[in-house]
């Protein structure tokens, strides 16, 4: 096995077992390393380290995956690996119910580069680094073995490959193809989910709990949920018997999903209210109506990529919550979301302080909200924890 060697001092996060090793700490790597090949990390001294995969063209040029060196990184090793990821989840996430889930979560299971999504009977996979991508084959096969699904898609198409030298790749790699009026089962209700032509993986399975957690107080309510998507909150506001529920998506493939899933749940809805349009001019002409929302939801995309987009986002979230806040009264809610990984909830607890303080209005959060048990995050790795939200009241 190659080696890769660190610069003398580098090796703290190496073992406190974080993932990640950036091409800045690394003294030299032996010849002849191939593109997401295992390697054995070494310290200055040629001391064992760990077992990672290696990518000269990524700034993290070593992801590491193992740190015992007995346990060596072969066929076996990533079966029981993936085995175990499963495991964990299958035993807490009630099958009666709930039918979907994410199956394997990146560096929250130590498996830099992979996420797996299970949709009833079919996965929804993506490759996201060089080390995953040239395993393909390999995962699929332990993931046929695992879970017998009907069909394996692929979905990396992610604009994070490009960080890796790799182009982004769908397209079915086992199996039968999804088809596109698939039903999965959440927390008993029913979501057709498009795996092929939805946006990432399908479905956004990390706001699973969160729909439930809103929907508490949505009974009785005229409910706002922007960034609708296929309707994950605004179904279960309305089965939670909310008295209106208005949602708006900037996709019209979202939006005609969202119909259906009221259909497919035996809700009544009036199509006025499912609109597709963009949500930041929205509220801005909203202000100018007289809307009278009692809980307004948003859940906008990721808006903080990276670092170095942050004053930017901070921005974007200030905007969009100002916008909000200004059209909710006193004992009204806020319930506002951000999934980026780059802002932290105490972060954006504040963003969301100077938008209230810019509309002139008090608020108070009365409950955080983070993502679920199949989206675990290791202690290791805390930047595996990126979806956050808050619900404020308005005091006044
Ligand atoms: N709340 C959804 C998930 C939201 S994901 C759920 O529970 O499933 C983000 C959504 O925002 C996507 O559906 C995307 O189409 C939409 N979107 C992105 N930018 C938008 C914009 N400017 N206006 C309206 N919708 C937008």
């Amino acid at each position: 096995m190659h080696k890769v060697f660190l610069l003398k001092g580098k090796e703290k996060p190496v073992l406190q077992r974080h993932n990640w090793v950036f091409s800045g700490a690394i003294a030299s790597a032996e010849d002849g390393i191939k593109k997401g090949e295992i390697i054995e990390l070494c310290d200055a001294q040629n001391n064992f380290l760990a077992y990672g995969y290696y990518n000269q063209e990524s700034k993290i040029n070593v992801r590491l995956l193992e740190w015992n060196k007995n346990n060596i990184v072969d066929d076996q090793w990533w079966y029981k690996k993936i085995k175990t990821a499963i495991e964990l989840r299958k035993d807490l996430i009630n099958a009666d119910d709930t039918d979907s889930m994410r199956l394997v979560f990146s560096e929250g299971d130590s498996l830099p580069g992979l996420i797996v999504d299970q949709f009833k009977d079919y996965l929804s996979v993506q490759f996201l680094t060089a080390g995953m991508d040239v395993r393909k084959e390999l995962i699929c096969d332990i993931l046929e073995k695992l879970i017998h699904p009907k069909g394996i898609y692929e979905r990396s198409d992610a604009a994070a490959r490009s960080l890796e030298g790799l182009s982004k790749n769908t397209g079915l790699l086992m199996g039968e193809l999804p088809p596109d009026d698939l039903v999965i089962k959440e927390n008993g209700l029913l979501f057709y989910t498009n795996i092929v032509d939805g946006q990432k993986s399908g479905y956004f399975l990390d706001q699973r709990e969160n729909r439930k957690k809103v929907a508490k107080y949505c009974k009785n309510k005229n409910v706002l949920d922007t960034f609708s998507y296929t309707g994950g909150f605004s179904i279960n506001a309305k089965k939670a018997g909310a008295k209106d529920v208005t949602s708006i998506d900037s996709s019209s493939l979202a939006s005609e999903y969202l119909k259906k899933n009221y259909e497919l749940n035996d809700i009544d809805f009036d199509n006025k209210q499912v609109i597709t349009a963009d949500v930041f001019q929205f509220l801005r002409d909203s202000k100018k109506t007289s809307s009278n929302w009692d809980v307004i939801i948003l859940d906008p995309p990721k808006l903080a990529p990276n670092r170095q987009s942050i004053p930017k986002a901070e921005r974007a979230y200030k905007d969009l919550n100002m916008q909000a806040i200004s059209l909710l009264e006193p004992g009204q809610l806020l319930v506002s979301f951000s999934c980026s990984g780059a802002i932290s909830l105490d972060h954006f607890k504040q963003i969301i302080a100077w938008a209230a303080k810019d509309t002139g209005k008090e608020i108070q959060f009365i409950e955080d909200l983070s993502q679920p048990i199949d989206h675990p995050v290791r202690a290791a790795f805390p930047e595996s924890l990126y979806l956050k939200g808050v619900i404020a009241r308005i005091l006044g």
